[in-house]
């Protein structure tokens, strides 16, 4: 873990930032705590630094409670934003401390729980955001579900159908939504995955969602540009978040979860949120279209 001297912009080797850790075998139920990740995360809390990057700016993040979204969440935060946190009902407490963190930066954190399955909460979620930051320059679709099935003839159709409409159809509706609100200088940035290009045989379904989010930002991207509003990507390799232990993985494989990454260990989260704010601010403003690879050396298109 990085000690309270350093920080993101600390002059360190990437290898040994973090140690390259070997998660004990274990499991939540879905979606699963940050309080109960062993070893925990690094969200940023005590080591991210803010430069006034995003000053004054109103962000949206969805799945902001836990793993990367929450470090998006405190990083901008210390960046200068305010943020709306969407999560779901069951994941408060984890919601609460981030909001904690929020305010800890002198920064406001919004608390709105709901299911982006149910296609009117995409919109209301919209609309909460919008009232309760009074405006809205910054939308993270960072929500997702990931469960691993190693075999296609156990792989529901139920399965199927609530990753996709988690994944992707409420990133469709969510943007939707948001669009009308957005001013010229606003973005929106989704995030995929490095499975979009190297689907893992046990994630069909979550690697083809991934897939389509990369294609999806990639034309809107064009639609919103003429617009002055910029959308983007995130593709995260392997990092350690509580997505891999409610039945990310396989569990006999946790041990081993990011070790074959050139770097040889898995990314911690705050080393996910930069990537996020370079593109939410206006220095990437020649920046569309672009889907930002965080993971840790693996080759992709
Ligand atoms: P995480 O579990 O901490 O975050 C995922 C969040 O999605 C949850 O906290 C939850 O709030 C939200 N969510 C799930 N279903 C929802 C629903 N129906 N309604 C509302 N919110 C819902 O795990 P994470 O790894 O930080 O995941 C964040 C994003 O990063 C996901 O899109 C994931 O696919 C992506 N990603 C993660 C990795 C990784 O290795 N951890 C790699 C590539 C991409
Ligand atoms: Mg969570």
């Amino acid at each position: 873990m990085a000690t309270q001297q350093t920080d993101q912009l600390t002059f360190q080797n990437p290898v040994t930032r973090y140690e390259s850790i070997s998660p004990p075998v274990q499991d939540q139920p879905e979606p699963g705590l940050d309080q109960d990740l062993t070893p925990q995360a690094d969200r940023g809390e005590h080591s991210y630094r803010g430069t006034g990057r995003l000053t004054g700016r109103k962000a949206l993040i969805t799945g902001a409670d836990s793993g990367i979204g929450a470090a998006v969440a405190i990083a901008f935060a210390r960046e200068g934003a305010d943020v709306a946190l969407s999560y779901l009902p069951e994941e408060e407490v984890d919601a609460l401390e981030i909001k904690e963190f929020i305010e800890s930066s002198a920064r406001r954190g919004v608390l709105i729980p709901g299911d982006l399955t149910d296609r009117e909460f995409c919109t209301t979620v919209v609309e909460q955001a919008m009232a309760e930051l009074g405006g809205l320059d910054i939308l993270v679709n960072n929500a997702g579900r990931q469960i691993a099935v190693e075999e296609l003839g156990d792989l529901t159709d139920e399965q199927w159908t609530t990753t996709f409409e988690t994944n992707i159809h409420a990133i469709y509706r969510v943007c939707k939504a948001a669009v009308p609100y957005l001013q010229p200088g606003s973005t929106i940035i989704n995030t995929t995955s490095i499975q979009a290009y190297k689907p893992s045989p046990t994630l069909l379904d979550y690697a083809a969602t991934k897939a389509a989010i990369n294609n999806f930002s990639k034309g809107l991207s064009q639609q919103l540009a003429p617009k002055g509003i910029r959308v983007n990507a995130v593709a995260p390799g392997p990092v350690w978040t509580v997505l891999q232990v409610s039945d990310g993985q396989p569990k006999e494989k946790l041990p081993e979860f990011g070790k074959n990454t050139p770097l040889g260990r898995a990314g911690q989260p705050t080393e996910v949120a930069p990537a996020f704010v370079f593109l939410a601010s206006p220095e990437s403003s020649f920046v569309i279209g672009e889907t930002l690879n965080v993971n840790g050396g693996q080759p992709s298109p």
